[in-house]
Order: structure tokens, then C-alpha cells, then sequence
């Protein structure tokens, strides 16, 4: 006898018709001998009509009465689903968060999961009930109602298979599976038959709607294997498990953030402590940033440019306002109207030219790049609003996604987290949703390459990551800032044995740019890694503070749910890696 636990999103429940369908499937799964868990979205776009009936009340509702309206899309349709079960003659009892006891903390719209009680639902089980639990709700310490942010239902889905233990968390949507890239934004985009953890936390994380990222943080930590599959089709859908890289593809899939906002402090006095400031105020207020590039700057000073989802940019800007002035910063740009893309794939560390490909690919269809970041797994370029859609299908044809690709590219590796730490790390944890930390890591054989004073026109990321590409170098973090009169800055780092031959290539371009290269020939990368560390707030603001304290200065910062990275300068390698693993606990 199995446990599943199958989830219904909102189209699967758009309608009586579509509940009672639902509900067949999961009383097929009972009567086959399974205990079943069913966890259901709101009917149809329930959640938005709730969302916009409170602005017609009001610009600024209150995030707990917020949550006390949203949870009522829930409720209805788990008292709906049940009945379609009972009517066919089998046993069903609905529960909300509350009454399941899912524990959340007290950030109201966007609660995190601090446990979940599984008496009652395991006793429901045994008497031979189907459970249909409210998706997307909880409850904090004082009995408040809380909601866990919208598409959160995916999160109780797999929270629940979590805690339960169950065999498999089956996630029923409108789509037949995890494609390479947004189906109804891109039709060439491919079902992808199994994707890893962390590539599908990533993509979930830069834009992908397919998954709620949160869901996918308490896959990989505990180790629950979820299946996407259409609630409207019979067929496969798309497996989503621990995945052994040594088979990984460089590229598993695009995701646009069509909602971007950037954010610029202009001429901040280059000392330690500027960033910390900057990052724990923003932090404080719950807002998760990405794509942070400082430059290099001169007479002393530098431009630190973030972005934030659009929806936080009004409470990010007043606060980097205030910060602004605190720290001398001569003054803060932004700009709403900007999208990120990103390409995210296991393998893409060890493959040749990913970068060059993919900027080749946006230089081809006259797309400015403002910014780039990258990590192991992943390149995000920050691009106009309106080339977008563009942006992805031209990168997704870059990487051949459009091509059905030999599978299965992903053959099943061992547990949860990583190889070193299976369960441990989840253990120490307090609230089953905080951010875990695995370990923190000190690799002192890179070489730091900086342009400085590109012109920024179309395609100039493309040249100079093609001309690296060609002359064999493997290039790994990237990043390029927002440009400042006219003029950009792109950094990177190399192995230190290619540091010659990086420098010679980046001179030779630079030359006919009428740019100016300068290098460090050694220096020192830190990376913290776990899970869900870009989306929790504040972990950056963890790592700049420590190494504030001990004057150090940090050159490079890039972010992806399972790592950050930082280079600072090679003789403060150990004394980084020391402060660290205190910051960290590790
Ligand atoms: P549900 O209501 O079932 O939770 P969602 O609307 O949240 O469904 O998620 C399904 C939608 O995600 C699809 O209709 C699709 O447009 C979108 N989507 C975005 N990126 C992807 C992707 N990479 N693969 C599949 N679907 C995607
Ligand atoms: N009903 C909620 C929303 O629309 C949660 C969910 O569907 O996952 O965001
Ligand atoms: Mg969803």
C-alpha cells in the first residue's frame, strides 16, 4: 500500500465538472489500495477575484486580512471536493490548514511552514478516508490565519508528502509537464521527462510558474518525489528528483521574470559595510534580491545595482533611499520596465562556451544585456521588458531545447540534499521550511578579469564571451553591471593557469572597444551552499556583514538557490572561510 499525496491546482477545479473528475482520480487511486492525500487550489482564478474585490475596497488591505480572505478560496473547494467524493460512495473529510495544524510563522501573505501535525490526517487515513486538505493556508502561534504566497498550494502539496512520508506528491495542472520553457509563451518548447532538483528550484525561482520554488526546497530536503502531470490528460508528465550530474545536460530549460525591476545606488563610497547596509535593510522588510553587481567604480566609489520583482520595488526604493543617504551614496536609479532571463542546466559548469552561446544568441536578435550574473548552474541577463519573450525563444534555441534531446538525461542519484550530508542538515533546523545551510567552501584558483569602459551597445557581452570561448578559456562567474554613461563593466573569473591567456584575450578586445582590462591573478571564491538561499531573504545580508566586520572587501557576488558566491582577495581566502563557517553555523 502506497501514500500519495495529489494535488489540484486551480483550472483542475474550475468547475463542478472538473472537481468531480478530480475527484474520480483520486478515489481510482483509494480504491486501488493507496492511501490518498488530495490538496486543492482555489476554484479557477478564485484567489484573483478575492484579490481584487479587496482593492475595491482599499490600495492598502491588510496582509492579515488578506490572508483571512484568500484562505476562502480554499475552503470552498475542499468542501467541494470532498462532497463529489462522498457522493460516489466513498469516505472523504476536508480540512484547512488550521485544522490539519500547519504551523506557519507570522509573515502574513507570504508565511513560511514551521511544522505540520500528522496525527489527524494519519488517523483519517486509517479509518479509510481520502483527506482534501486546503492548499496554500496555515496558521501562526496566535491562531492566526496565514497564506503561504500565491501558487503556494504546491508548497503544502509536497510539505505534506514531506512530513507524511508518502511514496510520491503527484502535482495535477493545465500542462502535461515541466517544459523546457513556458508553453504558452513559447510553442517549441519540449515536455522535459525528469529534471533535477535544483534545476527545477532554480527555474521555479527565476520565473517559472509551472512550480511554486518553495515546493521544490522541500522536495530536495526531504527527498520527495514529485510528478507533474495534466489533470485533463493521460499521459507521463515530468519527474522531479535527485539527479546524478555526471549525466546532467549544460542546458535544461529558459525562464523569463517578465516583472523585474532594477535598482541602482550611484556612487557609493567603496568600503566595507556599504553593502551590508544596503542588503539587511531590504532584508529586514522580507524582500528577496538577485542579480546584486557591484562595479569597480572610481575615485573610490561604485554603483551597487539590484533587481527585485516590480512588485517590491516601491517598498525597496524607500528603503534604498534611506539607505542611500546614510552611506554617502551620491544618489539611486531604477528602472521598472525590465525582464530577466535565464538558462539553468546541471551540466552548464562543465560544458565550453555556454556563455558566448547565449549571448551570442540575444547579440543576433539586437538585444541589450543591462546585467548579467551566473552560478554553476544558471546565466540570467536582465533585458528590456519588451524583448522578453524574444529574449527566450532566441536563448532556447541557442541551447537546442527546441530539439528533442536523447533522454533520460537525468538518472537517479542517491537521497535528498547532497552526498555529504543527507538528512543532517534538515535536522538541525528549527521550522521545517528555514533556510538550510550545507556547508561553506574556499577554492583559491581562480584569476579575477575586469572590463572596464565598454561601450554598451548590443552584443558586446556576445564578443567578448565568444572571443574567451575561442581561444579554449573556461570562464566561471560572470558579471556584468548596469552600464553608466554609456559605459559598462563586465567581470569574470578563470582558472589561474589561464590568467595569461585570459588577460591577452580580453586586452585584444578591449583594444578595439577602447576599453581597459585589469586583472588579479589570484584570487579567492567562497560559495555557502544549501537550499533556497536566494528566495530566503537576508542570507546575502549573513554573508556581508561577517566579512564587513573584519574589513574585507568583496569583488563578486552571485546568487542561485543553492549557492552564493563571493571572490575576495586571495590573502583573505582562510581568514573569509573562518568567518564564514561561524556566520553559517558550519
Ligand atoms: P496550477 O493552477 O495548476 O497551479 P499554474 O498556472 O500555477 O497551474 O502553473 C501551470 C502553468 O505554468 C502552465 O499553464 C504554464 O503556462 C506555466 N509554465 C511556466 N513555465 C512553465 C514550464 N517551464 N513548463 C510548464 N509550464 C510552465
Ligand atoms: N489559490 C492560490 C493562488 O491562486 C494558491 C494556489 O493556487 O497555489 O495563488
Ligand atoms: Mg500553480
Amino acid at each position: 500500500m502506497a501514500l500519495v499525496v495529489q494535488k489540484f491546482g486551480g483550472t483542475s477545479v474550475a468547475d463542478a465538472v472538473k472537481i468531480k473528475a478530480a475527484a474520480a482520480k483520486a478515489i481510482a487511486r483509494h480504491a486501488a489500495g493507496d492511501k490518498v492525500v488530495v490538496v486543492v487550489s482555489a476554484m479557477g482564478h478564485q484567489t484573483d477575484i478575492l484579490v481584487d474585490l479587496a482593492k475595491q475596497i482599499t490600495d492598502r488591505p491588510s496582509a492579515r486580512e488578506m490572508d483571512m480572505l484568500l484562505s476562502t478560496g480554499e475552503q470552498v473547494s475542499v468542501a467541494l471536493f470532498a462532497m463529489a467524493i462522498q457522493a460516489a460512495g466513498h469516505k472523504a473529510v476536508s480540512l484547512t490548514g488550521a485544522q490539519i495544524g500547519i504551523r506557519t510563522d507570522s509573515t502574513h501573505t507570504k508565511a513560511r511552514i514551521r511544522s505540520i501535525s500528522t496525527d489527524h490526517v494519519n488517523s483519517l487515513l486509517d479509518s479509510g478516508a481520502i483527506v482534501i486538505a486546503a492548499g496554500f493556508q496555515g496558521i501562526d502561534q496566535n491562531g492566526n490565519i496565514t497564506t503561504l504566497g500565491r501558487g503556494g498550494s504546491d508548497t503544502t502539496a509536497v510539505a505534506l508528502a514531506a512530513v507524511l512520508g508518502a511514496d510520491v506528491c503527484e502535482i495535477y495542472t493545465d500542462v502535461d509537464g515541466v517544459y523546457t520553457t513556458d508553453p504558452r509563451v513559447l510553442p517549441e518548447a519540449r515536455r522535459l521527462p525528469s529534471i533535477s532538483y535544483d534545476e527545477m528550484l532554480e527555474l521555479a525561482s527565476l520565473g517559472a510558474g509551472v512550480m511554486h520554488s518553495r515546493s521544490i526546497e522541500f522536495a530536495k530536503k526531504f527527498g520527495v518525489k514529485v510528478l507533474v502531470r495534466s489533470s485533463f490528460k493521460d499521459v507521463p508528465g515530468t519527474l522531479i528528483l535527485a539527479a546524478d550530474e555526471a549525466t546532467a545536460r549544460a542546458a535544461s530549460g529558459v525562464a523569463l521574470a517578465k516583472d523585474e525591476a532594477r535598482i541602482t545606488l550611484e556612487n557609493v563610497p567603496d568600503q566595507p559595510g556599504s553593502s551590508h547596509a544596503l542588503f539587511s535593510e531590504l532584508a529586514a522588510s522580507g524582500i528577496a534580491v538577485d542579480m546584486i553587481v557591484q562595479n569597480v567604480g572610481q575615485g573610490g566609489r561604485a554603483d551597487i545595482s539590484f533587481t527585485v520583482p516590480e512588485d517590491d520595488l516601491a517598498e525597496a526604493l524607500e528603503r534604498a533611499e534611506a539607505v542611500a543617504k546614510q552611506i554617502g551614496a551620491e544618489g539611486v536609479s531604477h528602472d521598472h520596465n525590465v525582464a530577466k532571463v535565464s538558462v539553468v542546466g546541471v551540466g552548464m559548469a562543465r560544458a565550453e562556451g555556454v556563455a558566448g552561446r547565449m549571448f551570442t544568441a540575444l547579440a543576433h536578435e539586437k538585444i541589450n544585456v543591462h546585467m548579467i550574473t551566473t552560478s554553476e548552474i544558471k546565466i540570467s541577463a536582465l533585458v528590456d521588458r519588451k524583448d522578453g519573450p524574444a529574449a527566450v525563444k532566441a536563448v532556447h534555441k541557442a541551447f537546442g531545447l527546441d530539439v528533442a534531446a536523447a533522454e533520460p538525461a537525468h538518472a537517479a542519484a542517491g537521497g535528498p540534499l547532497t552526498k555529504s550530508s543527507p538528512l543532517e542538515v534538515v535536522r538541525r533546523l528549527e521550522g521545517m521550511e528555514d533556510l538550510a545551510i550545507e556547508d561553506c567552501l574556499l577554492d583559491s584558483s581562480q584569476a579575477l578579469v575586469t572590463f572596464t569602459d565598454l561601450p554598451d551597445t548590443p552584443g558586446v557581452a556576445a564578443q567578448v564571451f565568444e572571443e574567451l570561448g575561442k581561444a579554449g578559456l573556461n570562464v566561471d562567474m560572470i558579471v556584468q553591471s548596469h552600464p553608466r554613461n554609456g559605459l559598462a563593466e563586465i567581470s569574470f573569473t578563470v582558472p589561474a593557469a589561464s590568467r595569461d591567456a585570459a588577460t591577452a584575450a580580453a586586452k585584444k578586445i578591449a583594444a578595439a572597444r577602447g576599453a581597459k582590462v585589469a586583472d588579479v591573478p589570484h584570487v579567492a571564491k567562497l560559495s555557502i551552499t544549501g537550499v533556497g538561499i536566494r528566495s530566503h531573504a537576508g542570507v546575502a545580508d549573513r554573508l556581508f556583514k561577517p566579512l564587513a566586520d573584519e574589513g574585507i572587501n568583496i569583488d563578486l557576488v552571485s546568487t542561485s538557490e543553492v549557492r552564493l558566491n563571493v571572490i575576495v582577495a586571495a590573502d583573505h581566502g582562510q581568514k573569509s572561510l573562518a568567518v564564514l563557517r561561524k556566520a553559517f553555523g558550519v
